[in-house]
């Protein structure tokens, strides 16, 4: 089974607790204005990159001993939520968390009635932390870290992260920027006045 994947940060420290292997899938079916990743919506952009299950897993527990989870945000997780799902609970016999970006509330995803709740039900049982719902930029936050706009919750949907509950980190968000072999990456959640327009002037 493939992922379509948009791009993938081994050891980001900017997208969830710890540090943590990243991967951005390729594919969304919102269109939230603001969107920071506008280039990973299309579900055929010619530069996202096809890759299995197994290759990802692997990929993963290469840095096991660096991270203690892995990222998926996008794009749309819940869109490739069965692949996804096997990498989850392959990175988790491991003893690695899961943490899921998704613009699909709780509620949505729980939708027994969707003909994609099975994939989807399978990810949720491999997920330890859930963020949801669309990025709406009239409430845009920066004091909540890694969450963008207030509508957006974390759900605890297992024991690993309960000790965040009751403090989640308010510490503003951050972005890292990579620069290598002549290639400008940034992730993380930048302030809305750093768009990546203006960062493309770092590399002038
Ligand atoms: S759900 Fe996320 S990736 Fe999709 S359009 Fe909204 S902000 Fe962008």
């Amino acid at each position: 089974m493939d992922i379509t994947i948009a791009a993938k940060v081994p050891l980001t420290e900017a997208e969830g607790p710890g540090k943590r292997f990243a991967v951005w899938v390729q594919g969304c079916p919102f269109r939230c204005p603001g969107c920071c990743n506008p280039q990973y919506l299309s579900f055929k952009n010619s530069s996202a990159v096809q890759i299995s299950t197994d290759s990802l897993t692997e990929e993963i527990l290469g840095y096991e001993d660096e991270i203690e989870g892995v990222t998926f945000i996008g794009g749309e997780p819940m869109a490739q939520a069965g692949a996804l799902a096997k990498v989850a609970e392959a990175v988790r016999k491991a003893g690695l968390s899961v943490m899921v970006f998704s613009g699909y509330t709780l509620e949505q995803l729980e939708d027994q009635g969707d003909p994609d709740y099975p994939q989807r039900f399978a990810l949720l049982q491999q997920t330890d932390l859930l963020v949801d719902g669309q990025y709406e930029r009239e409430n845009a936050i920066t004091d909540r870290r890694w969450i963008g706009s207030s509508n957006q919750k974390v759900h605890f949907l297992s024991d690993r992260y309960l000790d965040l509950k009751e403090r989640w980190p308010s510490a503003a968000n951050t972005i890292e920027i990579r620069y290598k072999n002549g290639e400008l990456t940034i992730n993380g959640f930048p302030h809305p006045e750093i768009t990546r327009k203006n960062l493309q002037s770092l590399k002038k």
